[in-house]
């Protein structure tokens, strides 16, 4: 049995991921501030193991005895990055100073949930590992992608001058159950606008593209990626190469969803990025990894989820 901690574990990918190393085995610490995180992502689940629940801020250093730490601790939906953008960086460097220093002291191997946001707004199409980015280091963006891009740095000088184990994984946008309905993000948005009939709102003229990749299927890279044994430290992509306009995004959560909703156009933010695609040739060579659930089926589970969450929150009322 190991000792895990995973940051930002109440979180929507965080939670998945407690469940799935509990299931495995692990004993399992979760360690979150519950900026965006929830109680209820995690309710119960001691039922499938040893799990531990830490109420803390990454910011500030902690000390606890591990073997294996997942880095997910960061606001990910713009929304909730860009409401205190000066923590959100503190959040990804500090905190990955944090956990660096703590895998040092404890001799553990740490994994940083970095993202596709390094690579920016691409000139490069789709995106290997070796693209360098078209980061704009002043937007209203940049305190998540600098901030994870200096993370990435804090990694690999942590490997390079004090031997740490280190893993990174760039991950491209995932979806699922247990993200929060007010999270304002692209899924969950346009299904809970779908469900409750209301506007769906594209930003810009819905031709910007994503990569959408479900979340039981990024789970199995993490894992995959912390329990490599070929001496992989990446950055590896993880990610669904399938690739689709906000448009067509729409338009499939319209039909599985038979809403009445209609689609409007609301103004696109700055620095969005035009087009995203994960290269997942490494995964595959490196891991042995690749997504297994394609959009519609996860957006069916997904569609379930906001579905059941939504009627819980009417029959309270
Ligand atoms: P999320 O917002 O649902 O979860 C983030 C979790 O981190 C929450 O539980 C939150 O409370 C916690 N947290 C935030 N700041 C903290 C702090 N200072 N101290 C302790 N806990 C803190 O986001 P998510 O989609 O689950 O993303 C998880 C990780 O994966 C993030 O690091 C994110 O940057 C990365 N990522 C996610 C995606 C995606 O599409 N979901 C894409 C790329 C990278
Ligand atoms: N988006 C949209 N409507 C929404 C939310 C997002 O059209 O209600 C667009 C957004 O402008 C972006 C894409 O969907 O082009 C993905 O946005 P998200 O916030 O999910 O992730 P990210 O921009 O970080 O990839």
């Amino acid at each position: 049995m190991k000792r895990v901690i995973v940051t930002g574990g109440a979180g929507f990918i965080g939670s998945h991921l407690c469940k799935a190393l509990l299931k495995a085995g692990n004993s399992v610490v979760c360690v979150d501030n519950f900026f965006t995180g929830r109680e209820a992502n995690i309710l119960g689940l001691e039922e499938y193991g040893h799990f531990q629940i830490i109420r803390h801020d990454v910011v500030d250093a902690f000390f606890i005895e591990a073997d294996q730490i997942y880095n997910l601790a960061c606001p990910a939906s713009p929304v909730h990055y860009q409401a205190d953008p000066i923590k959100t960086l503190k959040t990804n460097i500090l905190g990955a100073l944090n956990v660096l220093e703590l895998a040092q002291k404890v001799n553990a191997c740490v994994l940083q949930a970095s993202t596709s946001e390094v690579y920016g707004n691409p000139l490069e199409h789709p995106q290997t590992e070796k693209y360098l980015g078209n980061v704009n280091s002043i937007g209203i963006r940049s305190c998540y992608d600098e901030g994870k891009r200096a993370a990435e740095t804090l990694y690999m000088d942590f490997h390079r001058t004090r031997d740490v184990d280190v893993r990174i994984v760039r991950i491209f946008n995932t979806y699922g159950p247990n993200m929060r309905p007010d999270d304002g993000r692209v899924v969950s948005n346009f299904i809970v606008q779908a469900l409750t009939g209301v506007d769906i709102t594209i930003y810009g003229d819905g031709s910007q593209t994503r990569s959408f990749c479900y979340v039981s299927d990024l789970v199995d890279g993490l894992i995959r990626m912390m329990n490599n044994e070929n001496g992989f430290i990446g950055p590896v992509n993880l990610g669904n190469p399938g690739e689709f306009t906000m448009i067509e995004l729409a338009q499939k959560v319209i039909d599985l969803t038979n809403s009445s909703s209609k689609i409007v156009f609301c103004d696109l933010p700055s620095d969005d990025p035009v087009r995203r695609k994960p290269d997942i040739s490494r995964a595959e060579e490196y891991l042995n990894w690749k997504p297994t659930v394609w959009l519609d089926e996860g957006l069916k589970h997904t569609i379930k989820y906001f579905d059941d969450l939504l009627s819980k929150s009417r029959a309270e009322r």
